[in-house]
């Protein structure tokens, strides 16, 4: 591999697009060669962002020769095929998430990777790379505040379209904190429960709004977390970690405090993509460096597995009612590596 990583691209709407953008304006060493899409307008107008070629389908764009990584970013249901075709050609691929959409397809990849006895697979969970989840990460690590015993997090947005269903505040919302938490605290989840408040009058017909997730993990921390997503004053993510020697709360990108009209006031985050641009800036740069170095230092495809199992369980609790386990089994010891 020369030192110019050369990537195509599977599946160019919107996250797509913006990869390509970031790779394009702001990483160094790495060009996109090729990309592919069912609809043709959307690969033409990326193909039109990055100079590539359009490839007719994901195994052409992954067997291509020249293409030495693979960034997927279909749909979640589209997922799991190109990443095990990437696997079967021996590149790496960045997935956003999720993995895929099930638990069993998540599994086929982890068993693939493993078989092929190669790291190749990283999942685009890009809240590790926000600066404020590693200030709370490093405080942690640090030891000086104790164990983690209990963690308080919110994820509140403005607002969403008729189509997002009750189960979304699991597979679209919550998901982000189900891996980054699990990495935050360094512990493994146990169980999954779910408790719906009076329902806000903002949600449209039939949708549960907000709703209160509670995990525990294996160790006996337990996560409470606030999922609002008609909160109407903005994208608002939180998060405070009580620990034995003190409490830890995550700092936000910060915004000027103002003197206006008799009010003292500072202004909320709206959009999720600006909340979280570093965070992808330098997951796509770290992810270039270390696929050229053939290692994957991200979320695995392991993790990708147990945030859907995880996930899962939520989406059941949601229905049961009840505390529902989460079985993730034994990490293979290749993840470990
Ligand atoms: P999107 O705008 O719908 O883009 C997906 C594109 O892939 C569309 O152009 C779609 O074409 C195309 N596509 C569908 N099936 C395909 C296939 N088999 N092969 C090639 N292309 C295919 O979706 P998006 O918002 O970019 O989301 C893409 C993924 O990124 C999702 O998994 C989502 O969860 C994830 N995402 C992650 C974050 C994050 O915070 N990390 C944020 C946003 C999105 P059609 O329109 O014709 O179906």
């Amino acid at each position: 591999m020369e030192n110019i990583l050369k990537i195509g691209v599977v599946g160019c709407g919107a996250i797509g697009r913006e990869h390509i953008k970031r790779v394009r304006d702001k990483i160094a060493g790495a060009k996109i060669v090729a990309v592919t899409d069912v609809f043709e307008g959307s690969a033409q107008k990326a193909a039109e962002l990055c100079g590539a070629r359009i490839e007719p389908d994901a195994a052409a764009l992954i067997n291509a020769a020249d293409v030495d990584a693979v960034i997927v970013t279909t749909p979640g249901f589209a997922h799991a095929e190109p990443v095990l075709q990437a696997i079967a050609a021996g590149k790496p691929v960045f997935c956003e998430k999720p993995l895929a959409t099930t638990a069993a397809d998540c599994k086929r990849i982890v068993d693939a990777e493993v078989a092929s006895g190669k790291h190749l697979v990283q999942v685009g969970f890009m809240r590790r790379y926000d600066k404020g989840y590693n200030q709370v990460k490093d405080l942690l690590d640090s030891g000086d505040f104790g164990a983690p015993l209990l963690v308080k997090c919110t994820h509140r947005a403005e607002g969403v379209d008729d189509s997002y269903t009750t189960a979304m505040a699991v597979t679209d919302t919550a998901i982000h904190e189900i891996d980054v938490l699990q990495w935050l605290i360094g512990d493994v989840w146990a169980s999954a429960q779910v408790i719906y408040p009076r329902n806000t009058v903002n949600a449209h017909e039939g949708l549960k709004d907000p709703q209160l997730m509670l995990l525990t993990t294996k160790g006996g921390i337990v996560v409470a977390l606030e999922v609002f997503v008609n909160c109407r004053f903005g994208y608002d993510i939180n998060c405070e970690v009580v620990c034995e020697d003190g409490v830890i709360h995550m700092p936000a990108p910060s915004w000027p405090t103002v003197r206006k009209n008799g009010q003292l006031s500072t202004k909320i985050e709206d959009n999720w993509m600006r909340r979280f641009i570093d965070a992808y800036d330098v997951e796509i740069a770290q992810w270039v460096d270390s696929a050229k170095r053939g290692v994957v230092e991200g979320p695995t495809a392991w993790d990708g597995y147990v945030a859907e199992l995880t996930a899962d369980a939520l989406v059941a609790a949601q229905t049961s009612g009840k505390v529902e386990p989460i079985l993730s089994g034994e990490k293979p010891e290749f993840y470990n590596k």
